[in-house]
């Protein structure tokens, strides 16, 4: 779906297709000099990472591998608080593994936090993070994230494998909506 085919929900396109599709070449690159040699095994974090890691997977020219994993952060409301689920776990032993963590957004940090600590504890040889986006006022870790497409403000973001109520991840653009669509219950 393009902007246009809901531009009276969308209040601002943060990032357009051609943006995101250009910072993702640019990563791509520092990932293939960064692990030349390797086969890093890319673990996308279900459903939001969907389009990060089919578009960064496709960009990078190295082999490499892919699993997913799905987590579910406990929370009140939209606040997360660092206890995790996990509700999909990888199928891929990460024994002596270059693992490469992509996720969509990194909001207080605290669910990738606990994602790190987790899969380093399973033995991978070393474990990175790389996220489309990054929300910098609200980070309350100091979690290293090596790869960061973009730092967004603190808004509600949606498209790009980002839902708000499951709608809007087939948005090719990221997007903050219009306020009225929160709440409405057919827009
Ligand atoms: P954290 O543990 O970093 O606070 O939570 C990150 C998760 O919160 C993301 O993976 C995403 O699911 C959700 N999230 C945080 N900010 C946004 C946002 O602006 N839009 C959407 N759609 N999800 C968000």
């Amino acid at each position: 779906m393009r902007a246009q085919d809901c531009q009276d929900e969308i209040r601002q396109v943060l990032l357009s297709q051609e943006e995101i599709r250009e910072r993702i070449a640019e990563l791509a690159r520092e990932i293939e000099r960064d692990y030349a040699g390797k086969v890093p095994l890319l673990v996308g974090v279900l459903k939001g990472a969907v389009m990060v890691v089919s578009d960064l997977a496709r960009e990078l020219r190295m082999p490499l591998e892919m699993d997913w994993m799905a987590v579910s952060s406990y929370g009140s409301g939209t606040e997360s608080t660092g206890v995790v689920r996990i509700l999909k776990d990888l199928d891929t032993d990460l024994s002596g593994r270059d693992v490469l963590i992509v996720e969509d957004i990194i909001d207080s940090g605290l669910t990738l936090t606990w994602l790190t600590q987790n899969l380093a504890s399973r033995g991978a040889a070393s474990v990175e993070v790389c996220t489309l986006l990054r929300k910098p006022e609200r980070l309350k870790t100091n979690l290293a994230v090596r790869y960061i497409g973009f730092d967004v403000p603190n808004e509600f973001v949606v498209g790009y494998g980002l839902d708000y109520d499951e709608r809007y991840r087939n948005l090719r653009d990221v997007v903050v909506l219009h306020p009225a669509v929160f709440g409405a219950d057919d827009v």
